[in-house]
């Protein structure tokens, strides 16, 4: 199968939060996925439930030959080795890895939706994104990262570390 630019966000609000995003990307490379780029790492205040430790972000651009949902699998193979425990939805997470975009692809499935439904709203999500694709054309509203991420409202802190 022909291979397929990705982009992957990683997050972690618990325990050693630098260690768990190291950890998620040496799996996710163990389990042939191919890391083009990674962003820094920003810390950011949680979003949703905003009574909990702030979470460390990183965004990766990443190739496959997967399809998008044995990406998924391995994504939620690799949560459960550096040790995601299941919690209810907003809550504090060990690791979370978010398929932001597969290539073009515009997908709505019970498991899956591409791309990531979220990316315009959180600005955590836009700012290591656009550190690493200003340019990428989001599929849906046909506008580049760097354009949604100036007309982005949300006024969580999210920073460099
Ligand atoms: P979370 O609690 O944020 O890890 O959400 C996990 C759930 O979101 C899983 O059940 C996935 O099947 C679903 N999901 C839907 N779209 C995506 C996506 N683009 N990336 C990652 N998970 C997704």
């Amino acid at each position: 199968m022909q291979e397929q630019l990705a982009y992957l966000l990683l997050g972690s609000n618990i325990g050693d939060r630098r260690a768990n995003l190291l950890n998620a990307t040496e799996l996710l490379v163990l389990n042939g996925i191919k890391l083009l780029r990674q962003s820094r790492i920003y810390e950011s205040a949680a979003w949703g439930k905003t009574k909990q430790a702030h979470f460390y972000n990183q965004c990766l651009k990443i190739r496959t030959p997967l399809s998008p949902v044995e990406l998924l699998d391995v994504c939620q193979a690799v949560e459960k080795k550096v040790g995601r425990v299941k919690r209810e939805k907003w809550m504090e997470r060990e690791i979370d890895i978010d398929i932001l975009f597969f290539d073009n692809h515009q997908l709505n499935s019970a498991r899956l939706t591409l791309p990531h439904p979220y990316i315009i709203r959180r600005r955590f999500v836009l700012v290591p994104l656009n550190e690493l694709a200003p340019s990428l054309v989001h599929p849906v509203f046909q506008l580049p990262i760097d354009t949604l991420t100036n007309l982005c409202t949300d006024d969580l802190e999210c920073f460099p570390i």
